[in-house]
């Protein structure tokens, strides 16, 4: 593929190109280079919607830090992913992209069931995002079939045939659990999933080759969060850091898989993001499968891989996966605000469990989480 043809198949896809050198194609080789020691822009394409997104898109969480946002789409950041759900987030980016929309590719979410909810949802979102439309439309959230119901698909359906969703899809934690119906349902253009080196990387790369066959977009979430060397459960006595590059490996180890179109990291700093840039450009290395193998073993007992392989059941009914995640976005995002409302909306129920009335716990996991003092502390911190 030639730059001319590059630039083409980008303006086809309604985006204009950035100033910057660029590689393209998933195979990533490269299409022109003005410094081969440069990071480059590098794009993928999204599945069947043909929109080429650059291997690294943005998170753009709850309180974005507009700074580095605008940064990001000055250097070519084509993929924003937000939510209806993020708080104030769809309306503080908002504010960065006036006068940018057609340079940037916009994933909203709605965390809603019934149709007229979710409709109520993308015409909020248009509106506080300050577009006529966005160009991924996703349920938010979806680990099990029943949450996807029909009239949640209808709704997405409408929204894409009056032009205000231009793709649609779903995320999800346990894509291995949603795969069957996926691919039986044929309704979705793209899939989000949580894909990375701890995060239950080995568990879903099948999954994740049968939605690339299909055609479907995949986006790997929650690709570094573990990786930082930040957890907060031990930040009076930090564990020894080898060096600040964990995420840029584990962004680089996501991106070996050209299943993966793009990944939405979260990044809140300019040096963040600078290293995440890097990763799109950079080849995987044995130093980076190192590190991230120490980094690994530094937050075993504590990171949950949202594998979803735990044995055993709760006799108390709890939801022991999704509670453990909860933790993780105080722990390892330091985001109390999206722990605690994510605690919150569990059943009353649930929240009055106390993990430390039990002797032992029913559940095992095969990766080493402490899960009954993990969730004691989840109950101390967020009930
Ligand atoms: S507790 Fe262990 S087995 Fe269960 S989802 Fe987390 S990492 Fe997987
Ligand atoms: S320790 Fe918690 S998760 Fe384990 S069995 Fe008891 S209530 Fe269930």
């Amino acid at each position: 593929m030639d730059s001319h043809q590059s630039r083409r198949q980008f303006l086809q896809a309604g985006l204009a190109l950035p100033a910057v050198g660029i590689v393209s194609s998933d195979r990533l080789e490269p299409v022109f280079q003005e410094n081969p020691s440069a990071p480059k822009v590098v794009y993928r394409t999204l599945g069947k919607t043909g929109l080429k997104v650059t291997g690294v898109g943005y998170g753009i969480g709850f309180v974005p830090v507009t700074d580095v946002v605008a940064r990001a789409v000055d250097m070519g950041i084509n993929y924003y992913d937000t939510s209806r759900d993020y708080g104030e987030s769809e309306k503080i980016f908002s504010g960065v992209i006036k006068g940018k929309r057609d340079k940037i590719i916009i994933a909203t979410k709605s965390g809603r069931t019934k149709k007229a909810q979710i409709l109520e949802d993308l015409d909020t979102s248009l509106k506080v995002l300050g577009t006529d439309h966005v160009d991924i439309l996703h349920l938010h959230g979806r680990d099990n079939p029943a949450q996807v119901p029909d009239e949640s698909i209808e709704a997405l359906e409408i929204g894409k045939k009056s032009g205000k969703a231009r793709f649609i899809g779903f995320s999800c934690h346990d894509v291995n659990n949603m795969v069957p119906f996926i691919l039986k349902t044929g309704k979705f253009d793209v899939i989000q999933t949580t894909y990375g080196f701890p995060i239950g990387g080995r568990y879903r790369e099948q999954a994740i080759a049968r939605l690339h066959e299909a055609g479907i977009g995949v986006i790997a979430m929650k690709v570094v969060v573990a990786l930082s060397g930040f957890n907060l459960k031990t930040v009076e006595n930090p564990p020894a850091r080898p060096n600040g590059d964990g995420p840029l490996a584990g962004i680089k180890w996501v991106l070996q898989n050209p299943a993966i179109s793009t990944t939405v990291p979260n990044m809140r700093t300019i040096p963040q993001l600078e290293m995440n840039f890097r990763a799109m450009s950079e080849r995987y290395t044995p130093a980076d499968e190192k590190l991230l193998t120490l980094l690994n073993e530094q937050i075993r007992p504590d990171y949950c891989r949202m594998c979803y392989e735990c044995k055993g059941v709760c006799p108390k009914g709890l939801p022991v996966a999704d509670m453990l995640r909860f933790l993780s976005y105080n722990d390892f995002y330091g985001d109390y605000h999206r722990a605690i409302v994510s605690f919150r909306d569990l059943a009353r129920e649930v929240r009055d469990v106390r993990c430390s009335d039990c002797e032992s716990c029913a559940i095992q996991c095969p990766n080493g989480v402490h899960i009954q003092d993990r969730l004691i502390r989840a109950q101390q911190l967020l009930a």
